[in-house]
């Protein structure tokens, strides 16, 4: 997530540096030393608070050679992103432009609950409910597992999948608008403080559970009303902090 501000502008995060889940933020908001060191980028969907820096981090992470980073995607989003995006009118088309001696990017297909190994980590999708198709990604290595789940709606079964692994540390999940904007998540598919503390009941409360992607606009009633849920392990996900798990 961004730095400099309590707010959670936009989605970004990189994981024991080889991997990065979205890019709202990745090409602007961290060091360029620490965006080099990327190898695969996961992307939940293509909304732009998710994307909005992915062809800057391309552009940035560029060297000349077959060695590029991975996007990976479902096929829905990497349809928009070189339809919408590396379309030769927005940016230009770094999928046409890569060939096998100097590549911008591969694509890879996601599938769902199918895992993907990047070194020591996995990465598993999990579909979510949305108004676009949307992966949350289990994140497991020798040591611990964590999940990302946004952007989603209630109701769900990525929690039947989390309650069955093993190490899992802290799930991060978001939390879009306050209560009383209720029929604005039904819409737009997004949780409230009420549906976000009942996605997490099954939970065992040994994991950590931390809100993201709160709205600026509301972000101190989305606050306070999941501190007043009183649930002991919630957190307000910070931004640019390193997280241990
Ligand atoms: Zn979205
Ligand atoms: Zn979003």
């Amino acid at each position: 997530m961004l730095g400099e501000t309590r707010y959670q502008y936009l989605v970004s995060y990189v994981v024991n540096d080889r991997v990065a889940i979205d890019a709202g933020c990745l090409g602007f908001g961290f060091p360029l030393a620490a965006q080099k060191l990327v190898t695969d980028l996961f992307l939940s969907h293509c909304h732009l608070d998710h994307v909005a820096t992915l062809p800057i981090f391309l552009d940035n992470v560029f060297e000349y050679g077959p060695e590029c980073v991975v996007v990976h995607g479902s096929e829905q989003t990497l349809s928009v992103l070189q339809q919408d995006v590396l379309n030769d009118r927005l940016w230009p088309d770094f999928v046409s432009l890569s060939t096998p001696s100097s590549a911008f990017l591969k694509l890879h297909e996601l599938a769902a609950s199918k895992p993907v190994t990047v070194g020591e980590m996995q990465v598993t999708p999990l579909p979510l409910i949305h108004v676009v198709p949307v992966f949350g990604f289990l994140i497991e290595d020798p040591t611990s597992a964590v999940a990302i789940i946004s952007d989603t709606h209630h109701g769900s079964d990525v929690w039947t999948h989390l309650a069955r692994v093993p190490n899992l540390k802290a799930v991060l999940l978001e939390c879009s608008f306050p209560d009383r904007l209720d029929w604005l998540a039904d819409k737009a598919r997004h949780l409230i403080p009420r549906s976000f503390a009942a996605e997490i009941q099954s939970l065992p409360t040994s994991v950590r559970v931390i809100a993201i992607h709160i709205k600026p606009a509301w972000y101190e009633a989305v606050v306070d009303e999941l501190l007043a849920l009183g649930l002991p392990n919630i957190e307000i996900g910070q931004t640019g902090t390193e997280y241990q798990f």
